[in-house]
């Protein structure tokens, strides 16, 4: 007998701790995990360990030397677009459920989240085009806020669609105000928690049918105050490569030796991260490009830990919950599972 195929709900909590689900703190994070799965180790990251890269992997399952975004920016070619206007530049999950006749809707906090992920092609999203109206509340970083997302769902219809796609930014701001763990953090934990359950309890009469997907794009780690500008450096030594400084890493974009890498200021990693694209980072503490004091920030393999969390009552929940806590999934196989529980992929086939 055949499974009908299930609804997909995928969530990004912005930089929610991998480690901070809590039955007291999270409780609908941690019944969620209870039903399906959850990767105790964490999920992991692309590199830059940022926002923008890691949510263009998690909507199209490409790396960033594919879908352009290895930053906040794009850089497919030697000029720099900011992400939110180059979005992915590859297939999204958004794109699959239109072809597909599959309606598929987004609801970001990070309005920039909107180009971001090429979500202008789901049926709908919000916030329309990506402004954020005046009306709507703001973090104090200025993206928008866990509640306006909450209160903006049911124009969407979310009970008619086959994908829903949703950010909560707000323990990212609280994350890189208060820095990565304290009472502040952990408080802004249980009030995110608490929007989620509001936002999942639209599908509760139908939860047989639902897959709950919950994941985040990257961890925090503290940074002293101060920042390493390695623009001035190349500029200095008359280096032919640009820089574009992400946080706790930087992306080097431009033919370069390894070693020559290592003998920047403050650097002592350094990974290939595309053709002519290399990221490197320095020691615990140490930030790139300008200080916007802040107590944490994130860029480094060492934030590249990802929340990964599934639920639900559909079988292919337990399923895939159970593959998750096997391994540690990786921040661009989240697409390829919700393209084959959706049937999206046209190349396979299922018996
Ligand atoms: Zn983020």
């Amino acid at each position: 007998m055949s499974e009908q195929r299930p609804k997909v709900v995928f969530v990004v909590l912005d930089a929610f701790p991998f480690s901070g689900v809590d039955p007291n703190w999270t409780p609908c994070l941690f019944e969620l995990a209870q039903e399906g799965g959850i990767a105790q180790k964490g999920g992991e990251a692309v590199l830059s360990a940022s926002t923008y890269p890691n949510h263009a992997s998690l909507i199209t399952g490409a790396m960033p030397f594919e879908h352009g975004i290895f930053t906040s920016h794009s850089w497919l070619t030697e000029e720099p677009v900011p992400a939110k206007e180059a979005g992915p530049a590859c297939r999204t999950l958004f794109d699959d459920c239109r072809d597909a006749q599959k309606r598929a809707i987004a609801i970001v906090g990070d309005q920039n989240l909107v180009g971001v992920c090429g979500a202008r092609a789901a049926a709908a999203h919000w916030p329309n085009n990506g402004d954020l109206p005046e009306s709507a509340p703001r973090g104090r970083l200025g993206y928008g806020a866990d509640r306006g997302v909450v209160g903006a769902f049911d124009e969407l219809d979310p009970m008619s669609a086959d994908f829903t796609f949703v950010q909560l930014d707000e323990v990212d701001t609280e994350r890189h105000l208060r820095g990565p763990w304290n009472d502040d953090v952990r408080e802004q934990c249980r009030l995110t928690d608490s929007a989620l359950g509001e936002l999942l309890e639209r599908f509760r009469s139908m939860w047989s049918e639902m897959v709950i997907i919950v994941v985040s794009d990257h961890d925090h780690e503290k940074v002293e105050s101060g920042a390493v500008d390695l623009k001035s450096h190349v500029f200095k030594n008359n280096l032919n490569v640009q820089i574009d400084h992400d946080g706790t890493s930087a992306l080097v974009v431009g033919l370069i030796d390894h070693s020559q890498l290592l003998d920047f200021p403050s650097v002592v990693g350094a990974q290939t991260v595309g053709p002519d694209r290399n990221l490197v980072w320095g020691d615990p503490g140490i930030q790139f490009g300008q200080d916007w004091n802040l107590a944490a920030q994130h860029g480094s393999p060492r934030t590249a830990k990802q929340l990964a969390v599934v639920g639900g009552g559909h079988p292919e929940a337990r399923r895939l919950g159970n593959l998750i806590q096997a391994s540690r999934p990786q921040c661009t196989e989240w697409a390829h599972w919700i393209r084959r529980l959706l049937v999206l992929d046209r190349h396979s086939f299922e018996p």
